[in-house]
């Protein structure tokens, strides 16, 4: 191998099998790695327990699918770059650095290890899979109501602990009955995802937004004041209100009704969820497409 990195897909069936790689290396490996679905754990295990036979510096691992960047140690010259793949499941990049060269042997010995990492990897991929889609509603690809309930607790307990601000918008679609009634099911079901789009748009990326039923979504803005937070439920039904949606032949455009309210040192979830939701049906009572904040 050259000094320069190195770029191998280990692949089943193909460069390595991962059952012959168990046979090859230690036990030690295999076990340690089963006890984690984790994959900063993963890495770290990894890592750790090859470090002896492959001495190095630092790792990177990323993984696109869950937006992950894991890093350790100090960045050195020489490194080595595997792509890691099972089947069809894509497992991630991992490099290995150092301040002298991998050798050969190095490198033969590290492809052996690595298979070792496959099928954990593969493991902790198939369970973050799987959290996510329960966590998320199929049709918008937002967060759904049972992710709302796990998640408004932390951020709640987070604002008071740090003394951060925490607001949230009670988002509901005007008259969507009529969409659904004139366009047809299917219409509907493009306006819901188009105005999830919207709102993603108009969102930093603290900010979390979840179906919270039929056409309501909620948005928690940490680290969001009253007045940040307005600002941002304007620009988000200002979005709604300039785009149209094509369907078929037909065009047609909605608009939004908008509650905010920001969290009190004496709020309860359901006080501080409540307080956003009475406005929401202000601003719909006031003639909709609006936003309406509270004190
Ligand atoms: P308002 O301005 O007062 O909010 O009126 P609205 O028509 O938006 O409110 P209403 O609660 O009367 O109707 C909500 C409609 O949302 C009724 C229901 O059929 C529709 N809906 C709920 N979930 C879905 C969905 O997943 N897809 C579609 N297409 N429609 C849905
Ligand atoms: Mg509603
Ligand atoms: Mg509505």
């Amino acid at each position: 191998m050259s000094e320069k990195s190195a770029n191998l897909a280990i692949i089943s069936n193909n460069t390595f099998e991962a059952t012959k790689a168990v046979n090859l290396q230690n036990y030690d490996i295999s076990s340690a790695l089963q006890t984690t679905l984790e994959f900063n754990e993963l890495i770290a295990i990894f890592s750790s327990k090859i470090a002896a036979k492959i001495p190095h510096s630092a790792y990177i691992y990323n993984n696109l699918e869950f937006g992950l960047e894991i890093k350790s140690g100090v960045f050195t010259r020489h490194s080595c770059n595997y792509v890691l793949k099972s089947e069809q499941y894509e497992l991630g990049e991992l490099k290995l650095m150092r301040n002298y060269r991998f050798s050969d042997a190095d490198i033969q010995s590290l492809e052996a290890l690595l298979c070792c990492l496959i099928y954990p990897l593969r493991n902790a991929t198939l369970f973050h899979q799987a959290l996510k889609m329960a966590h998320t509603d199929p049709l918008t690809q937002t967060r759904n109501r049972a992710s709302f309930n796990e998640t408004i607790n932390r951020e709640i307990s987070l604002a008071v602990r740090n003394n951060k601000s925490l607001s949230l918008i009670f988002f509901d679609i005007d008259h969507f009955k009529a969409v659904n009634d004139s366009y047809g099911h299917e219409c509907g079901d493009i306006a819901l995802k188009s105005s999830a789009k919207w709102i993603k748009q108009s969102l930093r990326d603290s900010d979390i937004v979840f179906r919270y039923g039929g056409e309501e979504f909620v948005i928690l803005l940490n680290g969001t004041d009253a007045g940040g937070a307005a600002l941002l439920a304007e620009r988000i039904r200002s979005s709604v209100e300039c785009h149209t949606i094509a369907y078929g032949m037909e065009t047609l455009k909605i608009t939004a009704s908008m509650g905010v309210s920001t969290l009190r040192k004496d709020d309860t979830l359901e006080s501080f969820v409540k307080r956003a939701d009475n406005a929401m049906y202000t601003a719909k009572k006031s003639g909709r497409n609006r936003v309406v904040s509270t004190k």
